[in-house]
């Protein structure tokens, strides 16, 4: 049997209506293009889905990692989405993930999240595909610690001799544009003092101690780093594959039981609780799935998981392993820790921090105020607060043509 490449690609390239979901048209499309791909030999098989304003493509191939044909064949239909789909309906922030004019052999950098793993497919091959919307890569960091290498959630750990020696997280410093490798559990500390900073350190890959084998593929992309503006946040996606010798299926969904707080609501600005969603709709025969919705302040940020037994690369299902009601009570108390945190309105830490604010238009605005040196000020007083109370009306900045994406 050939290696097997799982190739996870995704972008928002317009939202029905705002960004609260994706339009059907959209899926259709995606599928149509995928299965003519598939026809021509190009792929094995593929699946389509969304969640929110994301549309992910899933696809299995053996062509093997940054294969051109397989992120050409993404770009394409990202591409063709926009054109004859978004810019038609006029959807909002049509192509927005889209941030370079053509493609030029490998769509990361590109704007799109890309996941992938190629893999010895094993006699039984349980794979599930994550997505999660209005938030970053680093949303990952907290769940696959606690699937990989948290007893109290992964059982396998102490009980299973292929995962006693632990695993290898490789974990990417987006800022400096460096990679650390660190093995759990003994590196354990180390990487939590990386991976606790979600807006940079962001655990890219999981591998297996004992025999080096993929286990997990996070996106990385940054946009603001690609595009060094706000152009949305960078709604992540992820593959794990289960059982025999890496986390059972039960134990990869046990580490979102917890709605841990992301980065990444309303404006790609503020913080709030990731909450575990069932799809809307599967329809198998068509290979699309529609994912959740984000309508509260468009949110709260939100992740689904699609579970596939793989067969010489053919993928199995989808199965929608957050429909159970077992996963309920995350979701409400997702929706209870929404509700507190949007009490604080622009404060943080429901607002994010200024270094996160940093891509967003505020910086701008704020220029609009500026400060006085407090010596000044304190030495002359009385004539700053009258020279203010005669003062107009400060009037905010004009809004750029560049699109904000806000
Ligand atoms: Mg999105």
């Amino acid at each position: 049997m050939a290696r097997i490449t799982i190739s996870l690609i995704k972008a928002d390239v317009g939202g029905w209506p705002g960004h609260s979901w994706v339009h059907p048209k959209m899926l259709a499309y995606a599928a149509e293009k995928l299965a003519d791909a598939q026809k021509k030999g190009i792929i094995i098989d593929y699946y389509v889905f969304n969640v929110g304003d994301d549309i992910s493509l899933l696809m299995t191939h053996t062509k093997g990692e940054n294969s051109a044909d397989i992120h050409g064949l993404a770009w394409d239909t990202f591409r063709e989405i926009t054109d004859n789909i978004s810019k038609r309906l006029k959807l909002y922030g049509a192509g927005q993930d889209l941030l370079k004019d053509t493609f030029s052999g490998n769509i990361r950098g590109m704007g799109p999240q890309v996941a992938e793993m190629e893999i010895e497919e094993r006699p039984s091959e349980p794979v599930i595909a994550f997505a999660a919307d209005k938030t970053e890569p680093g949303a990952f960091n907290l769940p696959m610690y606690r699937m990989f290498a948290d007893p109290f959630n992964t059982a396998g750990l102490v009980i299973d001799p292929a995962m006693h020696e632990g695993f290898t997280f490789e974990v990417l410093d987006v800022v400096e544009h460096k990679v650390y490798l660190l093995n759990t559990p003994d590196e354990s500390y180390y990487l939590l003092g990386l991976i606790g900073t979600p807006g940079r350190y962001i655990s890219r890959k999981v591998y297996r101690r004992t025999d080096g084998i993929p286990a997990a593929s996070v996106s990385v992309e940054r946009l603001s780093l690609i595009a060094g503006r706000y152009v949305g946040k960078d709604d992540p996606v992820a593959l794990v594959r289960a059982q025999h010798g890496l986390p059972a299926v039960g134990e990869v969904l046990e580490a979102f039981a917890y709605p841990h707080l992301v980065h990444g609501w309303m404006r790609g600005s503020h913080a709030g609780p990731l909450m575990p969603m069932k799809f809307v709709q599967i329809e198998p025969e068509k290979k699309t799935a529609m994912g959740p919705r984000m309508t509260r302040f468009d949110g709260p940020p939100k992740i689904g998981a699609l579970g596939f037994q793989l067969h010489d690369g053919y993928l199995e299902g989808p199965v929608d392993l957050f429909d159970d009601p077992a996963f309920d009570y995350t979701r409400q108390l997702a929706a209870q820790i929404a509700e507190y945190i949007r009490r604080m309105g622009p404060f943080q830490p429901h607002r994010l921090p200024p270094e996160e604010m940093e891509y967003t238009p505020l910086p701008k605005i704020l220029s609009a105020v500026p400060p006085i040196e407090a010596d000044e000020y304190e030495a002359k007083r009385s004539v700053y607060l009258e020279e203010k109370r005669r003062a107009g009306k400060v009037s905010a900045p004009q809004p750029t043509q560049q699109p904000t994406h806000d």
